[in-house]
């Protein structure tokens, strides 16, 4: 048969204060010595290199028990190791080497180490390994001195968890809890990536509605940009059409205005006083002609009467020179006269006074000698003066004509003047008009002008508060393209509209008053991110929890069904073993019916909060009915009847899923010389499949083993170990 189990070295662990190494050579291999000895300690070697954590088990409290405690011959040691060897030359251990050295060492402060090959490694790994080749675990392949029914002992619980160590289940039952540590982890991890995207839901919800107004924002922004491009490019376009007219209209109102004043000058000059003082001119003219006129008609009078006079005279022949003198002469003499004595008589000067009546005299004397030569001498004198008369009266009566004609031509004239006078009037006055009309059309003009520089500057404004509300792309406008004749024919009320929209849109931009807000979009960004990769994480998370449980749920139907399976192969071994022992009789294990109980949930404030039943873990019973014997069960059995019960248990589990090894402890210690006889044969029967070391006092089974040690303890309290013959081994183990 191939060994496995190649050798163990114990070194300072308990009784074995020197290095000791059990060579293993046949397929069972047979401890003997005497009481005290130290061979359970080989036992307890094997269980602790293989892992074991429980103190207890190997009869200690703490790891320094187990380190050489020392003897006046040998002092204490500070560490205890002890090594197995196994041929991995068939790859039991899932391990690539053809020799596995496991190694485990205490030290006095109780660290342990674990070596494999030398190197450090853990103990689960250890544990691992070694259940991959159904080595160690709950322990019934190490029967200690005394445990042989610890398996009758145990619980059900404990029981099946020993038979599915059997079974070689403990692997999955590793791999199932595991599985469920993950499981477990897994969730906590749900529950924590669930609690962070809780946390952070209510700020991402508020980030989005914040990046949602300020993307509605950047619409309107978007929105403005454009409405702001078409009505600037109008606004632009409008102004300079409106301008450009204005100007040119200015232009003309002007010139017509300066045309207009210079035309009312040229009128006021023409109209002026000149017509009035041509009118005063004629009148004074008038004047001087109607006094002439009426000289003229009273000189023709007074000829025409003096011609009646004269003509009277010449037919009388007598004709005196009173006659012929004229009134109007001695009148013009008489008053000359009176002029001169009216001076004298102002002068107080007495040479003046005689200068002026010499005068006077003088005067006198020229008017005599006048009288003298004017004296008709005869009639032909008379009629001289009446042809001169005649003549006179018609020149005098020619001119008062004429002088009535150019009266008559005067006053027309004046009248004419004075028409023209009212005409320049006239037009001056619809010139003024005019000037005025003028004068209000260009100063509307102006005024127009005015608005449209007011409106420009008002363009101006809106060109920069664009920008600052949207930027410099705003300058698009200059480039925006507006239809032909669109301004012409499209209503002023329009454009207005649409500065109107645009105002609304900007108060609405401005009550959004988040700006660009790149600092929020930025936190929302990195925020989602962070919830993104957190429902990711959720659903990797979940969809691993959901492999774990198909792993797990895989692993429960495999376990149930190879422990089914093995609990049939098990039941079937007992009752052969059984038999053999008991020479009739029948034991088996029976899957307990799981029981149920209600569990009870509390809420905080400690009500009932609902109620569930949970299924208990199925175990394990033993059933016994012994030949002859009426009463059934295991507590009816005498100590030696509960030792085979328990070996026949024993040997069948292994039976079914061998072991690479087995370590009895004086597991026949109860047995009486029939008994120990089936024990050694099946010991055999055994050793076939499983390389077994017994430990006994037993000569039978001595007899079973292939090889038998002997292991002694001198004076110094250290145990040796020396290879016996069977003969030897009856004596040594005495
Ligand atoms: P039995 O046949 O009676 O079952 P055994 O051969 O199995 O005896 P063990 O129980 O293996 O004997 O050995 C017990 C002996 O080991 C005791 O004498 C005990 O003093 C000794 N021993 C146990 N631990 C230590 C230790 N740490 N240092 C020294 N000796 C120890």
């Amino acid at each position: 048969m191939f060994l496995s189990l190649k050798s163990i070295e114990l070194s300072g662990f308990k009784s074995f204060g020197k290095k000791t190494e059990l060579v293993f050579g046949s397929a069972i291999a047979g401890i003997v010595g005497p009481n005290g000895s130290g061979k359970s300690n080989v036992a307890e070697g094997f269980r602790f290199v293989l892992g074991e954590q429980s103190m207890k088990s190997m009869r200690s409290k703490k790891g320094e028990d187990l380190i050489w405690g020392g003897s006046p011959g040998l002092p204490r040691m500070n560490r205890a190791g002890v090594k197995v060897i196994f041929d991995n030359s068939n790859r039991l251990l899932d391990i690539d080497f053809k020799e596995v050295v496991v190694e485990r060492v205490v030290h006095r402060d109780g660290q342990n180490e674990y070596l494999l090959n030398g190197s450090q490694v853990r103990l689960k790994d250890v544990i691992r390994l070694l259940a991959g080749a159904n080595i160690g675990g709950s322990g019934y392949q190490i029967i200690s001195q005394g445990e042989a029914d610890r398996i009758l002992n145990a619980s059900p619980r404990e029981r099946r968890e020993m038979v599915e160590d059997a079974l070689g289940l403990k692997l999955y039952q590793h791999k199932k809890a595991e599985s469920e540590r993950k499981l477990e982890e897994t969730g906590v991890n749900i529950d924590k990536t669930k609690s962070l995207r809780r946390e952070i839901a209510p700020h991402l919800n508020f980030l989005r509605s914040q990046v949602e107004k300020i993307e509605k924002a950047r619409e309107m922004k978007e929105e403005l940009a454009a409405r702001l491009s078409e009505y600037l490019a109008r606004e632009h376009a409008w102004i300079t059409q409106e301008d450009a007219r204005l100007q040119e209209e200015a232009r003309a109102e002007e010139s017509e205005l300066k045309q207009l004043t210079s035309r009312v000058q040229e009128a006021r000059g023409k109209k002026g006083d000149s017509a009035s003082e041509a009118i005063v001119a004629l009148q004074e003219k008038l004047i001087e002609r109607e006094q002439k006129l009426l000289e003229a008609r009273r000189e023709s009078e007074a000829l025409a009467r003096e011609l009646g006079r004269a003509e009277g005279a010449l037919q009388s022949t007598n004709v005196t020179v009173e006659q012929i003198v004229s009134v109007p002469h001695v009148r013009s003499f008489a008053r000359e006269l009176s002029d001169i004595i009216a001076d004298a008589e102002k002068e107080g000067d007495l040479h003046t006074l005689r200068s002026r009546l010499a005068q006077v005299r003088e005067r006198i004397k020229s008017f005599i000698e006048g009288l003298t030569g004017m004296a008709p001498e005869t009639n032909h004198e008379v009629e001289e003066q009446v042809k001169k008369l005649a003549a006179s009266l018609e020149r005098v009566q020619k001119e008062e004509a004429s002088l009535a004609g150019e009266l008559e031509t005067l006053r027309a004239k004046i009248a004419e003047t004075r028409e023209a006078g009212f005409t320049a009037e006239r037009d001056l006055v619809e010139l003024e008009s005019a000037v005025r009309e003028a004068q209000g059309k260009l100063s509307s003009v102006s005024t127009a002008r005015a608005h449209i520089s007011s409106l420009r500057q008002h363009f101006e404004e809106e060109v920069r508060e664009g920008i600052a509300l949207i930027g410099a792309e705003i300058h698009g406008w200059e480039k925006a393209h507006i239809p032909d004749g669109a301004l012409t024919e499209e209503d002023r009320k329009t454009q207005e509209k649409r500065r109107r929209d645009i105002e609304r849109l900007k108060i609405k931009i401005e009550e959004s008053g988040l700006g660009n807000g790149e600092q929020i979009v930025r936190e929302f960004k990195q925020t989602k991110e962070r919830d993104e990769f957190l429902t990711r994480e959720l659903a990797d998370l979940e969809k691993s929890a959901e492999s774990l449980r198909d792993i797990i749920a895989e692993l429960e139907r495999t376990i149930d069904e190879r422990f089914k399976e093995g609990l049939r192969h098990i039941n079937e071994a007992l009752k052969n073993f059984f038999n053999k022992l008991f020479g009739g009789g029948e034991a088996s294990l029976k899957i307990e019916e799981p029981r149920k109980r209600v569990k009870q949930d509390a809420d905080e404030e400690g009500e009932v909060m609902m109620e569930e039943e949970e299924e208990l873990y199925a175990g394990l019973s033993v059933s016994v009915h012994l030949p002859r014997k009426k009463v059934h069960g295991l507590e009816v059995l005498s100590g030696g009847e509960r030792a085979l019960t328990s070996i026949a248990l024993i040997f069948s589990m292994s039976q079914v899923n061998p072991p690479p090894f087995l370590i009895l402890d004086e597991t026949d210690a109860a047995l009486d010389e029939a008994n120990s006889k089936r024990y050694a044969d099946m010991i055999c029967e055994l050793g076939k499949k499983s390389q077994l070391i017994v430990i006994t006092h037993n000569r039978a089974t001595m007899a079973a083993a292939g090889e038998l040690y002997g292991v002694t303890m001198g004076q110094d309290g250290v145990s040796k170990l020396l290879s016996v013959k069977l003969e030897e081994a009856e004596r040594v183990a005495k």
